[in-house]
């Protein structure tokens, strides 16, 4: 890192800062990301436990065979040749626990259908409905298969709640409840979740699911190894205090240890309400600010675990536990400290293709479940207050209930299975300064859509957003986000047709 000046500094290291700093990097331009943590990749970071290799944001993708949605980003990014994806069962790539009931979702949209029309035979033609509408949806949309182009982006046509949805196409009862059940990838209610987010979410692991064997080519690594391969720099450790703004023209950036770095444009790709801590907030109009500011998805709390490989049910599927069939419930729960049940458990294993320790016959498991907003500021609190006593006693009274869950349905767990850490959403909000912890960053409702949307470009000149808030969540939200920008950057036309012919 020197004084020279960058055609862009992209602020933050994690997916969309680097999806964004590899695409202007490969137009030539002179990038330099800088990154607050002393670790480069934000949410696609792994860490190590007692010998074992843990995802943190990033347990399974979807969409990834060829010609697929994902598939055409990862492969214009250089990730399909580096990564090493392993497939999910195409039989059974999820399997949802209800209280006396278990289903296993296949790959594949007819698979699917057929199989749901075996279990809700009364609710065929509301399923038909349902899987026709999807399809529809799909093709209608734009940025999230960029081989779609509709003639009209009709994506604030499908913003209706879904829970309204589906009362309308006569989906209901159990039905309803393993639709929805993949709610805890989008983070929001039936009740507020829009359509459209469903649709995406179940669309592109229907298509195909993956997870990635990090063991030998960690996400986070390969990222930043395709940005500097591509001529960028990353600086870790770099914290922006202050962007710098002058006639409202972003001109760089200043750091905590007041380096100042100049450059052409700056791009922000961490929890968007952030920028009102390091730029002027006057600079923006109060609604801006009120937008930024506003709800926010839940966060995560985790158990890693060391399962033991004879017994672990994850080899090729993840899989929900919930404690009832109302799905919705797992928003409504504030008190997990106390007396309140979780509602869902999430179990998701990385895969340990090829590992050269034999010896080792344990896989590495993570179960998360949702803690909302006040719940997290009393982790906050307790950790802010007591570093170690109170705030260790929190998270451990929340890790033991997760592993009771847990058992209601595996009931040899502890037979089986080593702790081997936990984390909570203080535990992102310090690493990845995310807002309240929150998995997915603003919670784009569909009773306030709009009001959750961000475009690219701000009221400051060349200064720009990126990143899971400002896209739709996940990996291929956080990307779609960044394409989306430099779409704006280099011509809609140009970066789409090169996204698409690089097959
Ligand atoms: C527990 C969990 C599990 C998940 N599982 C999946 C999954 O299986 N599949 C999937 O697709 N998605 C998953 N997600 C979601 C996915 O991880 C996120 O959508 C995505 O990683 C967000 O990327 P991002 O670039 O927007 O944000 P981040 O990864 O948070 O990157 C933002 C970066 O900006 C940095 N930053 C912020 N402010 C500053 C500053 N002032 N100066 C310097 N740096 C700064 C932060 O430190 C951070 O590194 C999961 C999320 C969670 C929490």
């Amino acid at each position: 890192m020197n004084n020279h000046l960058y055609d862009t500094i992209v602020i933050g290291s994690g997916i969309s800062g680097m999806a964004a700093g590899i695409i202007l990097a490969m137009e030539g331009e002179r990038i330099l990301i800088v990154e607050q943590h002393s670790v480069a990749g934000g949410m696609t970071q792994t860490y190590s436990r007692k010998g074992k290799l843990f995802p943190t944001g990033v347990h399974r993708l979807g969409s990834l065979d060829q010609g697929q949605p994902l598939w055409y980003y990862l492969k214009y990014l250089g990730l399909m040749d580096r990564l090493d994806f392993v497939k999910l069962d195409d039989n059974c790539f999820e399997k949802v626990y209800f209280p006396g009931k278990t289903y296993d979702i296949p790959m594949g949209h007819d698979t699917y259908q057929h199989r749901l029309i075996e279990s809700f035979p009364d609710q065929e033609k509301s399923i038909s409905t349902y899987f026709s509408d999807l399809k529809h949806v799909i093709s209608n949309i734009g940025m999230y298969d960029p081989s779609i182009t509709p003639q009209k982006d009709l994506s604030l046509q499908y913003t209706l709640p879904l829970e309204k949805y589906l009362d309308a196409i006569g989906i209901s009862g159990r039905l309803k409840s393993l639709l929805t059940a993949n709610s805890p990838l989008y983070g929001i209610s039936s009740l507020e979740c829009p359509l459209l987010t469903h649709f995406i979410i179940s669309d592109s692991y229907l298509n195909s699911s993956f997870r990635i064997n990090e063991t030998n080519t960690p996400f986070s690594d390969t990222l930043a190894n395709i940005f500097k391969s591509n001529g960028g720099e990353v600086s870790v450790n770099s914290c922006v205090k202050t962007i710098m703004i002058k006639d409202r023209t972003a001109t760089g950036v200043i750091l905590n240890n007041n380096e100042v770095l100049l450059s052409k444009k700056v791009i922000f790709s961490g929890h968007p309400c952030l920028i009102l801590d390091i730029c002027p907030p006057e600079l923006f109009r109060p609604v801006f600010r009120k937008r930024l500011n506003q709800d926010n998805t839940p966060g995560s709390f985790g158990v890693a675990l060391k399962w033991k490989k004879a017994t672990c049910p994850l080899e090729k599927n993840d899989v929900y536990i919930y404690d009832s069939w109302d799905v919705n419930d797992q928003f409504n729960r504030e008190n997990i400290l106390k007396e309140d049940s979780l509602g869902m458990v999430y179990l998701s294993a990385l895969p340990e293709v090829n590992r050269s320790d034999t010896s080792d016959q344990t896989v590495a498991v993570t179960a998360l479940t949702g803690i909302g907003s006040k719940e997290t500021a009393l982790l906050n609190k307790y950790y802010k207050e007591s570093k170690t006593a109170t705030y260790q006693t929190a998270k451990n009274k929340i890790a033991e209930k997760i592993l009771h869950h847990i058992e209601q349905v595996f009931p040899d767990l502890r037979e089986n299975i080593e702790v081997a850490d936990t984390y909570s959403p203080v535990t992102f909000q310090r690493y990845t300064l995310t807002k309240n912890g929150s998995a997915y960053g603003i919670k784009k409702t569909a009773q306030h859509f709009l009001e959750g949307s961000f475009l690219p470009a701000t009221k400051v000149k060349n200064l720009f957003l990126t990143g899971q808030s400002i896209g739709f969540n996940g990996i291929h939200g956080s990307i779609v986000s960044s394409v989306n920008l430099c779409q704006m950057l280099l011509g809609k036309e140009y970066l789409t047709d090169k996204i698409v012919q690089k097959k």
